[in-house]
This record gives structure tokens, sequence and C-alpha cells, in this order.
């Protein structure tokens, strides 16, 4: 028998790998969380995020110049404050650890994009992502707080405000904001596709936004469901969003696929809390190869078509790609 078609001559060694590779992962395409508190010289991991770190300012400064280093061309920044209200007011107090820290780093890291989390539930004293009408979020009065939010990210010099709170018509409402307070050139990176997931666990713990009562299935999306994924994608891109994020990453890749096919904006994807603590969990018990895993993992999201990979595995993964 001669066989004339053998794809495995494609995979014979190294080289022939590399020169037919369909997918490459580059640390350009990273974007690294950052939780930032108030005080001066902490750090504290996060217990269900080996290797996360609340920061004060100061610190979230010296890890945004090794990100920088490191090539990452993007951080995340997520806040503690440091009081809550009914309405979430020091998510928009331009003392608070977000805006200092977004204002310290980008006088640091110039170059080095600053995205900033858009949402009250780190923020409300109820931990809802909104303002309460009794057990209902209501929606069109959070989006004037939302805007609150994302206007004083941008004065604190925020190239990207990221709205991650699933309320309708938010991302009209914050275009809106930006351009009236002259911020035209601030771009909106839409979580436009965030599913009611309980890989968020471990995030809540170090957001300490879980909330206290209910939970988030009257916003955040059922997982069973993917055409409502797409109309989510379209309203937004309608509203004026730059940037679509789909979250969470592993369990969702159908739909980064889906929302890669009908859109030709750039795609984001959140690998969450959950999906980093499950990797660090294993491997700290030696159950699995952590370094493999994980570039699989990231490999397999930007193959599935995201262009933006949000990730806690990012300064790792730039380390093992360098060597790669
Ligand atoms: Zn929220």
């Amino acid at each position: 028998m001669t066989l004339k078609l053998r794809p495995r001559r494609m995979r014979l060694n190294d080289n022939i790998r590399a020169m037919v590779r369909e997918t490459s992962l580059s640390v350009k395409d990273f974007v690294y969380p950052i939780f930032v508190v108030a005080g001066s010289n902490v750090k504290d991991e996060i217990p269900s995020m080996p290797n996360c770190y609340h920061l004060s300012v100061d610190n979230a400064v010296e890890l945004a110049k090794q990100i920088d280093a490191l090539g990452i061309p993007a951080v995340e920044v997520f806040g503690l404050p440091e009081y809550k209200d009914d309405i979430g007011s020091s998510a928009w107090n331009m003392d608070s650890p977000v805006q200092r820290a977004i204002a310290a780093i980008k006088k640091a890291v110039p170059n080095l994009i600053i995205i900033g989390d858009v949402c009250l539930c780190q923020y409300t004293n109820h931990g809802h992502c909104g303002k309460l009408c009794g057990q209902y979020v209501d929606n069109d009065s959070t989006l004037e707080l939302l805007q609150k939010v994302a206007v004083s990210q941008a004065q604190a010099g925020a190239d990207i405000v990221a709205p991650s709170d699933m309320m309708d018509g938010r991302i009209a409402a914050i275009r809106d904001a930006l351009d009236d307070n002259h911020f035209i050139n601030v771009s909106i990176m839409s979580y436009a596709v965030k599913y009611a997931s309980a890989f968020y666990g471990p995030f809540r713990d170090a957001a300490d936004s879980a909330p206290h009562f209910g939970d988030r299935k009257q916003y955040q999306m059922d997982p069973a469901n993917s055409r409502e994924a797409l109309k989510e994608v379209e309203l937004d891109l309608s509203e004026g969003a730059d940037i679509i994020m789909v979250k969470p990453a592993l369990t969702y890749l159908d739909i980064v696929r889906a929302v890669r096919e009908s859109i030709n904006r750039p795609v984001a994807v959140y690998n969450v809390s959950g999906e980093y603590a499950m990797v660090k969990a294993a491997a700290a018990n030696g159950w699995i190869d952590e370094k493999r895993i994980v570039i699989e993992s990231l490999t397999s999201m930007k193959r599935a078509g995201s262009d933006i990979i949000i990730s806690y595995h990012a300064i790792d993964a730039a380390r093992w790609l360098g060597n790669i």
C-alpha cells in the first residue's frame, strides 16, 4: 500500500511545525489585571488566586513597570474602595485607589495602555452592579452613575474604559459622557457578552464584590444562550463600542468564534479567576504541567478568534513565551 496523503509530514520536526503553525500567541495579545487598595507598601496575596495581589498604588506602579518591561501592552485596573454606600459613590471619587493608580501608572509608564474597569459592585454596600430599586437593579438611573465612573477614570488618564455591569444602553451613555467631557480618544471595551458564571468566584474574594442578596442573573447572561450573545454585541457596536469582550473564556470559546465571525471589530476574551484558580490548584498538587496547560489554554482563546486576552497568567506566559 502506498499512502499519498500523509499529514504527519508536516509534523516531523520543530521547524516544519513552526512553518505551518496557524496560530501564534504573542505577549502583545495580553492584558494583565491589577487590584489596587488604599495605603502604602501593601502587597497581600489573594488566597484563591496564588501570585495575584492586592497592591497599594506605589506597588501597583512598580508592577506596571515590570509588566511594561515584559512587553505586555496593557493593564486593567480594579479596585477596593475605602468606603461603600448604596450608590457606589467611591467609584467616581478621584481620591479612590483606582483613580490614583491610573494617574500614577500613566505618569510612571506613559506608553502602557491603562484600562479602567467600570462597574459599581465593588463600591456598593449591597454588592450589586447598579442602583437598587427594592431588589431590582434599576437600569436607567444606574447609567448616570456609570457615566461618572467612566469620566473620572478618563480624567485620571485611562486610555480605555471597560464597562462590566451589563446594564442596557450603557455604551451609548458612556460614549456621550466621554465626548461631552472632551475624551473623544478614550476607547470603550465593552463586556458585551458577560455570562452569569460560577467561574467568577475567586475574583469576588479579590474584589470583595459578592452580592449580599440574590445573584446577578437579572443582568448577566444565561450560560445556555448564544443567539442572545450576538444581540448584545450588535447593540453595543451600534452604541459605539470599540472592542467587544466575551467573559469567561474557556467554557465560551464557541461564543468567541461566533462573535469573531459576525463582526469586524477587535474581540477580547477574559480568562477569569476561576479558570486561573483551577490551573494553579492542580499545578500546586503536581497534577498538571502548568506551563503547557497555560500556553495551550491561551492559544485556544487566540485560535477561537480573540485579539486580546485578559489573563492572570499573562506575566508567567510572557516569560515562558520568551523561551519557547
Ligand atoms: Zn459589577
